[in-house]
């Protein structure tokens, strides 16, 4: 079967416009996973004659704040356990968060592939604004802009040279 990359994230750095923009068919919706996340979207998607299918992971938008951290920990585990690579989307207008970090942590240690995505740069100028999410300890970001469909072709190369 088609290998797997999950869309992992803190809510409104942009995951779903990212899935939306790649994936092609909606697969099915996968509902209230007690403790997990109220819900994973999965969609085909499809880059240089490659196949695979994305999750997103989403659901924690609709937890209450205290609730976001352990949501968001959970999801990064279900993506570390379900996926074969696992895309990390932070916001480069915002700027490197503390929920990041506690993210971050779980997932350097797992043995999957991880890209990190510094999603929000509109505009390549502000390319340095990646600088800081080096300290993620994570490799080398690649910066996008999801609303704006800057570099999303050379992110999705980097996606499957994983795969
Ligand atoms: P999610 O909660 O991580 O799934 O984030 P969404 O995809 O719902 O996006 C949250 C908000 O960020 C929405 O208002 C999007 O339009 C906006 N957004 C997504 N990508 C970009 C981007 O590349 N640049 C900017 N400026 N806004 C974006
Ligand atoms: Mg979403």
């Amino acid at each position: 079967s088609k290998p797997i990359v999950a869309i992992v994230g803190r809510p409104n750095v942009g995951k779903s416009t990212i899935f939306n923009y790649i994936g092609r068919n909606r697969l099915s919706i996968v509902e209230d996973i007690p403790g997990v996340t109220r819900d994973r979207i999965y969609m085909d998607a499809e880059w240089l004659g490659r196949n695979f299918t994305m999750i997103d992971t989403g659901g924690i938008e609709f937890e209450s704040n205290d609730k976001i951290l352990t949501a968001m920990r959970n999801q990064a585990k279900l993506a570390i356990d379900e996926a074969d690579m696992i895309m990390f989307i932070v916001d480069g207008k915002t700027g490197l968060t503390s929920a990041d970090n506690e993210v971050a942590v779980i997932l350097r240690n797992t043995r999957k592939p991880v890209l990190l995505v510094v999603n929000k740069i509109d505009n390549m100028k502000n390319e340095a604004d990646i600088y800081e999410f080096y300290n993620l300890g994570l490799g080398d970001p690649i910066a996008i802009s999801a609303t704006n469909a800057l570099n999303i072709g050379d992110m999705l190369d980097r996606v499957i040279e994983h795969l």
